[in-house]
Parts: structure tokens; sequence; C-alpha cells
């Protein structure tokens, strides 16, 4: 027999984005399920730097201008809810993320040697004020602290976080409302569509012979890359999917201290960004993204091995990396299909027919987005019943949590 579990909002994908929504959903009293294929965060979001953007990167490309942007409001939105004080669009409680780590309270952007003077002016314009601060030679972080250091480092108001903390930060609790699904051939998950193309049901089985229906006012698409291949099943074309590849480079080392900051190079793009991330032995991963990681995307991992070798030399001539290990790992940022009309600066969030299709483009926009599906919810006047709750039955497997996958890398090169 098939049992019908009757949801407010079905919710697919736990990245950021599906994860930050699920737990705001449950705050406000709304019926949520969650489903995810792999583990929670696993996508892009653990891959990611984890560096809460305020914006400060898209001021270099002028794609921003410094009217209020969603973006901008980011970094004290998360700054809140790590402090257990957070509260988000129409004055619902944030995620208490007290339990997640932070990385660095600040990331920085640092210039190296003649390009020092060309940016200061920028800096100080008035796109930037109160975003950057010119740091002092005794201010700067400690890997700037070297003799060897010419240049000119800026702190900006993005923290960078752990992000495997933050995953479990956000689901605590919750688990009993998650399911592992495999939407393969022989799997245990369907996604069952009507003649108006509404989703009716997602069917859900296990090996036990259990049957359960989920139904929902509202299915949440925010299955990172894997929404385009939802999209088709579900028989949608618009909107669109597109991805746009990056190839990482990351080296394990014994250098003491860590880096997060944005290289400046001679295009508006950053050279390098680097963040550090520690792993079990105690020792620190830098994670190098940015330029090198694009540029990349054409060369072999040994190729561009050989290029962050020599980039960090010219860099951060004082540190010695010769007994580092190196690997690189590819993977794509999934985004919707650029149109004129996309604010670089804002979740994106399309209703179709009885769903929600989504992608947060940043990280750091996850609360942007739940504030506009909890809007988007409560224009079809789609309310919380808060006296009731759901739970799945007993017998259908829960997804774990993915941890930082740094250990691993270093076996193989090349990683995706
Ligand atoms: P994902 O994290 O990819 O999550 C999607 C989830 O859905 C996954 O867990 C996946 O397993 C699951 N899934 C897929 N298909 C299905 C299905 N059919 N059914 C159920 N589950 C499914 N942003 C920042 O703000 N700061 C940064 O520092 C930053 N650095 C980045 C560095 C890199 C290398 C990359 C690639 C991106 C970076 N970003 C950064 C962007 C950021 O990581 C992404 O915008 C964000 O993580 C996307 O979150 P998501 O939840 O949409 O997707």
């Amino acid at each position: 027999m098939t049992q019908t579990i009757e949801t407010d909002v079905v919710v697919i994908g736990g990245g950021i984005a599906g994860l930050w929504l699920f737990r705001t959903l449950n705050t406000l009293g709304y019926r949520s399920v969650l489903l995810e294929q792999d583990s929670l965060g696993g996508g892009q979001t653990i891959k990611s730097q984890g560096i809460v953007h305020g914006g400060t990167k898209y001021t270099l490309t002028g794609q921003l201008t410094n009217a209020a942007q969603a973006i901008a409001a980011m970094p004290d939105r998360w700054r809140n809810a790590l402090a257990g004080e957070g509260v988000g669009g129409g004055g619902v409680a944030d995620p208490d993320l007290r339990s997640a780590r932070i990385l660095s309270e600040h990331h920085y952007l640092w210039s190296p040697g003649d390009i020092g003077s060309r940016m200061t002016s920028f800096f100080a314009s008035k796109a930037l004020r109160g975003r950057v601060e010119t740091l002092t030679k005794e201010n700067l972080p400690a890997i700037f602290k070297h003799e060897g250091f010419r240049g000119k480092v800026y702190q900006l108001n993005e923290i960078v976080l752990d992000i495997a903390t933050v995953t479990r930060a956000l689901v605590q609790g919750l688990e009993d409302k998650t399911v592992k699904v495999d939407w393969r051939e022989q799997g245990n998950a369907q996604l069952k569509t009507d003649s108006q193309g509404n989703i009716e049901a997602i069917e859900l089985s296990n090996d036990r012979g259990q049957k359960v229906q989920l139904k929902a006012k509202r299915f949440v698409l925010s299955a990172g890359e894997g929404t385009e291949a939802l999209l088709n099943t579900w028989g949608v074309n618009d909107p669109k999917m597109q991805v746009r590849p990056l190839h990482m480079v990351m080296v394990r080392h014994h250098h003491p201290e860590p880096v997060y900051a944005h290289c400046l190079g001679t295009t508006p793009l950053p050279r390098i960004t680097v963040t550090s991330h520690p792993d079990a032995d105690g020792k620190w991963v830098w994670y190098l993204g940015g330029g090198i990681a694009e540029d990349g995307v054409k060369q072999s991992a040994d190729e561009l091995i050989a290029t962050a070798k020599k980039e960090m030399k010219a860099l951060l001539p004082w540190v010695n990396l010769d007994q580092a290990e190196w690997a690189t790992l590819r993977v794509n940022r999934a985004e919707p299909k650029q149109s004129r009309l996309l604010r670089p600066d804002a979740a994106f969030c399309q209703p179709v027919a009885n769903g929600i299709v989504t992608w947060p483009t940043k990280l750091a926009l996850a609360p942007n987005l739940a504030d506009e599906v909890v809007r988007l919810l409560q224009e079809d006047n789609i309310r919380p019943v808060t006296d009731k709750t759901v739970s799945m039955p007993a017998g259908f497997s829960q997804p774990e949590i993915c941890p930082n996958f740094w250990q691993g890398c270093f076996d193989e090169k090349e990683t995706s």
C-alpha cells in the first residue's frame, strides 16, 4: 500500500541553497521534506572557497554599483546567523549557525608590487567606501608580515567559513525530514507529473517494499547542476541552466600561516583567490581559485600545477612549498542561463507551475534565496500549518553530511 504524505514544500537538493531554505521553512512552521541524491553539501557547496562575498569583487569588474544590492547585505546577515542572532526576510529567525566554524573574520585584497598605486585611488573611491579598509604594516595578516612583501593589502568585510560545519549546523535536528533519493531506473524515487504541467507527487520506495507518495503545495528545485536533469524529467524548458567550469588547485604544506585573499592582477578578475582550510593532520590546504582556475580549465592537472607553483613563487617568494603536495579539482558552477535581465548580485528563483526553480549563484546568497522563496509562497497564500508536522516513516535512508574532501584529493592528482 502507498502512504501519502502531505507537505507544504518539498525541497529537492541539499546544497547550501536547499539547506538554508529547508531550515527557514521549518522555523516558519512549513511542513517540509528535503530530498538529496548524494551527500548534504557535497556539490558545489563543499567545493566552494567559503567566502561570504559582499560584492566587492564585482565592483572590480564594474558589474556592481554601490546601490543597495542583495549581496552587499549578506556578510552582516551571515555574521548575525553565526552569532545565533540572525533575522531574515519578514523578521523570521535565520538559522542558528553558532556551531559553525569561522576560518577567517576577513577576506583580503592584496596587490603585489606596482599594481598598488593604481588600485589605491580605486579603493579610496566612492564605490568602495565602507567596504574596504587599507591596512597599515602593523595590521597585516601574518602571511604578509614579511620583509619580502611589497604591495598593499585591503581588508574586506567578508568572512570565510568552514563549509562542512555550516552544513551540519543547518541540518541538525531535521535529519528525520531528509531522504536519500536515487532517480535512476531501478532507484527509489520517481517524479510524477500531471497533464497541467504540475509535479503531481514524488514517489519513494525502499527495499522493505514500503511506498510513499510525497505531495506538496510547492516543489523547490535547488539541485545545483542536477536541476537541469530534473527540469528535463519534468518537461520544463524555461528556465535553462548554464555551467561555467573551474579547475581549482590545492596545495597541502607545512607553512604555518593561512592566506585568505584575492590577489589583484591586471584584469578585473582576481589573478588568484586563496583560501586556507585545515586538514585532519593539522596542515593547511591552500585552495587556489580566481583567474588561475578559470584559465586552468584548458590545462591538464600537470600543466596547471606547474603554473600554480610559478605563481606562488612569484607572489609569496618567502613561502617554501618545495615539500608541498599538489592536486587539482575540476568543478562546475551551475547557474541560470545568463540573460541581460539577470542581476548578478541576487539569487535566482523562478516560479514554474507548482514548482520554484532556484540557483543561488553564490553561496553567500543562500539567505537571499530563502527570502525570495518564502515571499513567493506568501504571495500565493501558502501559509505554514503550525499545528501539523511531517516526518518520513522509518526505513527510508537519510543522506550523510559531506565532510571536507581535502584528505582524499592528494592521492590522485586530478579529482572531480
Ligand atoms: P550545490 O551545492 O551543487 O547543491 C546541489 C545539491 O543537490 C547537491 O548536494 C546535489 O547532490 C543535489 N542534487 C543534484 N541533483 C539532485 C537530484 N536530482 N535530486 C536530489 N538532489 C540532487 N560562492 C560564494 O559565495 N563564495 C565562495 O567562496 C565561492 N567559491 C566557489 C568556489 C568554487 C570552486 C565553486 C565551484 C563555486 C563557488 N561559489 C562560491 C559558488 C557556490 O559554491 C555556489 O553558488 C553554491 O554552493 C551553490 O549551491 P547550491 O545549493 O545551489 O548547489
